[in-house]
């Protein structure tokens, strides 16, 4: 007699979201397959500590297999996933100039957010974001490279230039970094150089709004703004970048001319939009999509345009599956702020649980770039 093959749940993307979906499947009649890009879970929280050294890139990810070694219904994929057919349940993969593909009952697709230039894609090369761990160590490279060179160079210009860091994007990622820059420049490198000095060093929080940290309560705005100046930020507020290159940026003040600012060291925080994986999806079920690529979903996380079966539930859906429910479902695709948010706080806190690596420093991440 044929024993039935059990359900098959593939989860696209481990971040915070895709673990916490596999934590909820733990005692699922399922087999899970977590397919990601990385074979590993970053918390991203902390990437700007990996950037400005004060962590090495091993403490905040962890191996994905090693994180979920102890539950037993799941299999884990290293793969970027390139395309879903809906009419045959499968998803197609591509790692390391090979292709792949993987049958699902159920799908919950996860995969987060990328970077947004504003229509300026060319701003990445001379002013990188912080999502990845390749970005964080790239940044580290840039920052730390940028005190040697000015340690070398004779030019006062030019070594102004070295150590003047600007930071695009003035909500939380990008106030961290101001702070974390500066206290590295005022603490952590204070007695390591003989021709510079590393507290002179400027940092520069740039945003088009006229405040920092838009999202929060005007006390803690202004409270944030001057905490900043204490500790030596300047701010360069309601101005937009217009233009990046090698040794500048052009900025355009609301109430001004515009100015250029020399500083080598640039570092692009400013926003985010969705995964391209959310486009694709929406293309497949006619679900609408706004500017920024997030599908529309709506107040239970159901995708409105579930044509096609496909629907986008959130931890509701995952709790039912769970229990045996079936159907296919995608959670975490680029949902509204809002639940956005409240995902990540609850991700967040699964991720806490995080095993401690054994070697803190440990270097086994395998990046998508690599
Ligand atoms: C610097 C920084 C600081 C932050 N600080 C805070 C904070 O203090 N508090 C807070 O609540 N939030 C914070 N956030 C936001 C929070 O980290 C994110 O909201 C959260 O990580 C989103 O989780 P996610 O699972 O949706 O996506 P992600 O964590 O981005 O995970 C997506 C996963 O999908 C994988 N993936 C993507 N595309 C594919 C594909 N096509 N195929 C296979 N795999 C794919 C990626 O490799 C990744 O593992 C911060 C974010 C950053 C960048």
């Amino acid at each position: 007699m044929a024993t039935e093959q059990p359900h098959r749940v593939v989860i696209v993307g481990c971040g915070f979201a895709g673990l916490f979906a596999t934590y909820a499947l733990r005692r699922a009649p399922v087999t899970v397959t977590i397919i990601d890009r990385t074979n590993h879970h970053l918390f991203q929280p902390l990437l700007y500590q990996v950037a400005t050294g004060v962590l090495s890139e091993g403490d905040i990810a962890p191996p994905i297999r090693e994180v979920v070694s102890r539950q037993s219904n799941v299999r884990v994929l290293l793969g970027e996933v390139v395309d879903v057919d809906l009419g045959a349940r499968l998803v197609r993969t591509s790692a390391l100039g090979q292709s792949g593909a993987v049958e699902y009952d159920s799908l919950i697709v996860a995969t987060g957010a990328a970077q947004s230039y504003f229509g300026h894609p060319e701003f990445a090369e001379h002013a990188p974001g912080m999502k990845t761990i390749d970005d964080a160590l790239e940044l580290r490279g840039r920052i730390f490279g940028a005190f040697e060179l000015a340690e070398g160079e004779s030019d006062p210009e030019r070594r102004r230039a070295w150590l003047t860091f600007a930071i695009v994007g003035a909500g939380p990622t990008g106030v961290e970094l101001a702070g974390q820059v500066i206290e590295l420049s005022r603490r952590s490198l204070r007695h390591n150089f003989q021709n510079i000095e590393p507290h002179e060093a400027r940092v520069v929080l740039i945003d088009a709004l006229n405040t920092v940290l838009p999202a929060f309560h005007p006390s803690l705005r202004e409270r944030a703004a001057r905490d900043l100046r204490e500790l030596g930020v300047e701010l360069q507020l309601g101005t937009r970048v217009t233009g990046v290159d090698a040794i500048s940026l052009d900025l355009q003040p609301s109430d001004g001319p515009s100015v250029r600012l020399e500083a080598r060291t640039k570092i692009w925080a400013a926003g985010v939009e969705a995964s391209p994986l959310g486009r694709l999806l929406a293309s497949a079920t006619g679900a609408p999509v706004d500017r920024s690529g997030r599908i529309e979903v709506l107040p239970d996380c159901t995708l409105s345009g579930a044509s096609r079966g496909l629907r986008c539930r959130g931890p509701d859906e995952v709790e039912q599956l769970s229990r045996g429910g079936r159907g296919r479902y995608a959670v975490g695709v680029a949902l509204r702020s809002d639940n956005r948010q409240a995902a990540a706080r609850k991700g967040g806190a699964e991720a806490l649980r995080l095993p401690r690596l054994r070697n803190a420093g440990d270097n086994r991440a395998v990046s998508r770039r690599r």
